[in-house]
């Protein structure tokens, strides 16, 4: 088993703020779009007045389709960005009341993850001296990192989990999510209704980080970009008479083009018993983060981690005995999961 809190690069610390907070409001994921929002060359002190627009559009824009956005029964603040939806107060009465309530719980708790606070801070609280924040070098070390526009798509795809388990009404770590083929989306029932949750290339990438499963080379989120990631079978599609659930979660990786159809691609081959170890730790990792995948794996693979791995290493096996061809691509980069 491996460890995947270790990697010190910055933007695991601040995955680990948006993936693995417990969310009681979906503050922290507008507070992390706002700062997304800053234009790069302003002063490191931001003042709230300043931070209250884009916090407050984002919030106003997820309220438009999910009305739920914290798990107690009301609050002042969300009401208000209700009302400026319906056009009952102006973006100047929002502003004024963002900055006095809405940054209350969200600036202490941001740094916050597992009840700790993790070592490297991306703002420091200035309310009292500054009436704002300071960005930290941190955050901006970040805002140059080539993996930056992915976090922009990633903390969506987490809000819009978040924010769908409460709609449901029930534990988000209850949702059975599935994948939709035609669309790339991530998807549960309710009411015997199809409801899209998130893009299944957002939501993967919280564990590949922006490199392709199996080959470790660079791979984006962004639609239009060349280098957009496919969403892979791991075991192939082809295989889908003899394996269960094929288009489960736990079977969907995401590929760079070379590996998935390149020349020296993997088509319908089996990846390597190397690859299978990679895919069970990428599968543990989901399930012991707080993300919304965790009850799906369990219920599309087992119950403990040596019952997953004995579902996979079976699927594996019956996977192997009718394609029979193994594939494993040269690594493109070092192997960070
Ligand atoms: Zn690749």
């Amino acid at each position: 088993m491996r460890f995947y809190q270790v990697d010190p690069v910055l933007e695991n610390y601040w995955r680990g703020i948006i993936l693995f907070g417990k969310n009681v409001a979906s503050y922290k994921f507008a507070l992390a779009s706002a700062l997304y929002d800053l234009k790069r060359d302003s002063s490191d002190l931001i003042l709230l007045e300043d931070l209250a627009v884009p916090f407050s559009e984002h919030l106003c824009r997820h309220l438009q389709h999910a009305p739920k956005q914290i798990t107690s029964k009301n609050s002042q603040y969300l009401a208000a960005c209700a009302q400026f939806n319906a056009n009952e107060i102006t973006p100047d009465e929002l502003r004024a009341i963002t900055v006095r309530r809405g940054f209350n719980n969200v600036i202490d708790a941001f740094h916050i993850v597992n009840n700790g606070e993790i070592e490297k801070r991306f703002f420091i609280d200035e309310r009292k001296t500054h009436k704002g924040i300071r960005l930290t070098e941190n955050f901006h070390h970040l805002t140059e990192r080539p993996q930056f526009r992915n976090l922009i798509h990633e903390t969506d795809a987490r809000w819009n989990l978040v924010e769908q388990a409460w709609a449901m009404g029930v534990s988000r770590n209850l949702i059975a999510v599935e994948y939709g083929e035609d669309d790339q989306q991530l998807f549960s029932i309710h009411n015997d209704r199809r409801v899209a949750i998130a893009s299944c290339r957002d939501s993967l990438n919280g564990y590949q980080k922006g490199h392709c499963f199996y080959c470790y080379a660079p791979i984006s989120l962004d639609a239009g970009h060349e280098g957009l990631a496919d969403v892979d079978h791991f075991i192939p599609w082809m295989a889908r008479k003899s394996v269960e659930n094929i288009n489960g979660v736990w079977n969907l990786v995401l590929a760079c083009k070379g590996c998935n159809r390149g020349k020296q691609g993997k088509f319908a081959h089996v990846p390597s018993l190397n690859l299978l170890k990679r895919l069970h730790s990428r599968n543990e990792y989901f399930i012991n983060s707080h993300l919304p995948l965790r009850e799906t794996l369990i219920r599309q693979t087992g119950k403990t981690e040596a019952q997953r791995s004995d579902f996979l290493n079976k699927v594996w096996n019956t996977a192997q005995q009718t394609l029979i061809h193994q594939w494993e691509p040269q690594a493109a980069g070092p192997d960070i999961f």
